[in-house]
């Protein structure tokens, strides 16, 4: 009797599906730029990962309600330095990034606009605390998640996890005499490590979103054997973080989720929305032994509970 009603109850959360719609430089491809992913849970909680480049500011049309950021880590084409003045402004080869987010980033500038709250682990947190009272925003809403801890913001829940990488803050958003000082000295700002998230949505999806990353124990040991997450975020690029044969081995070996999406890969990764031949995207896929998903802009996937596409892949 109980386990026939408690089915009846859970079938319908099951069935829900997280929506992800990326939000890159060009309608329907995937281009150099790209990272920036809104996540909606079947509640209507609006999650945008990793703003960066492509996002054109806060008055970007495609953004909507955002309760929501994360924000892997500092660098420029995560954090946003800078970004394009329209969607689809400049090309897939040369993306517009025309206009500065300088010394706010876009991040912070979206979250005055929305009322956002911005979760990030490490040292973070104090940063956006005071870039948020600097521009007339609240600080409350920079909340902290450390490696190890959570926060659950409108019924979705946040994890820090390690991300093997850099994280200096560049010394122009600080401005003044000691930005300069340390600009001329070669040194960035120091607010911890950089991280990749784990994110639990209602409907029981746990995604995986590795922020710019080299190969870590913990996608073993905490990824999958802790938090057991079934849709991976995979930083592909190469140079900077892990490229797509390390990427392969981090999917089939070490989270081994249930399907995965590529990203920052740091390259024309499509021609009219199809995977370009001799891509580092293409090697991906083919090394991948789980279905990888292209994040072409503006076009909506969703996920289940198991981590399989259900629509829009
Ligand atoms: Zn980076």
């Amino acid at each position: 009797m109980l386990g026939a009603l408690g089915a009846a109850l859970a079938l319908p959360v099951l069935a829900q599906s997280v929506k992800i719609t990326p939000l890159g430089g060009i309608d329907g491809e995937f281009c150099p730029q790209d990272r920036a992913l809104v996540f909606e849970d079947p509640n209507g909680t609006r999650v945008l990962y990793d703003p960066g480049r492509t996002v054109a500011g806060a008055g970007d049309p495609r953004l909507g309600k955002i309760d929501i950021i994360l924000v892997s880590h500092m660098h420029g084409d995560h954090v946003g330095n800078a970004h394009n003045k329209a969607p689809n402004s400049g090309s897939c080869e040369a993306p517009d990034m025309s206009v500065s987010a300088m010394p706010n980033s876009s991040a912070v500038n979206i979250a005055v606009a929305k009322k956002s709250r911005i979760v990030t682990g490490s040292e973070m947190p104090p940063f956006f605390a005071a870039k948020l009272k600097a521009n007339g925003g609240d600080p409350a809403n920079s909340m902290l998640a450390r490696f190890g801890g959570s926060v659950t913001v409108g019924g979705v829940r946040i994890a820090t996890v390690t991300a093997m990488h850099s994280n200096g803050v560049d010394p122009d958003y600080l401005g003044g005499e000691l930005g300069r000082a340390m600009k001329e000295a070669g040194i960035a700002g120091d607010v911890g490590l950089a991280t990749g998230y784990i994110v639990q949505f209602s409907n029981g999806l746990v995604a995986y979103l590795s922020g710019d990353t080299g190969i870590t124990a913990d996608q073993d040991l905490v990824v999958r054997q802790h938090y057991n997450a079934k849709l991976a975020v995979m930083n592909i690029g190469d140079g900077f973080t892990t490229g797509p044969a390390e990427a392969a081995y981090v999917i089939n070996d070490l989270v081994k989720p249930a399907s995965v999406i590529a990203s920052h890969a740091n390259e024309v990764a499509t021609v009219g929305g199809k995977v370009r031949p001799g891509s580092k995207t293409e090697r991906f896929i083919k090394a991948a032994k789980v279905p990888v998903h292209l994040p072409l802009s503006g076009k909506t996937m969703e996920f289940d509970a198991s981590g399989k596409c259900t629509a829009g892949c």
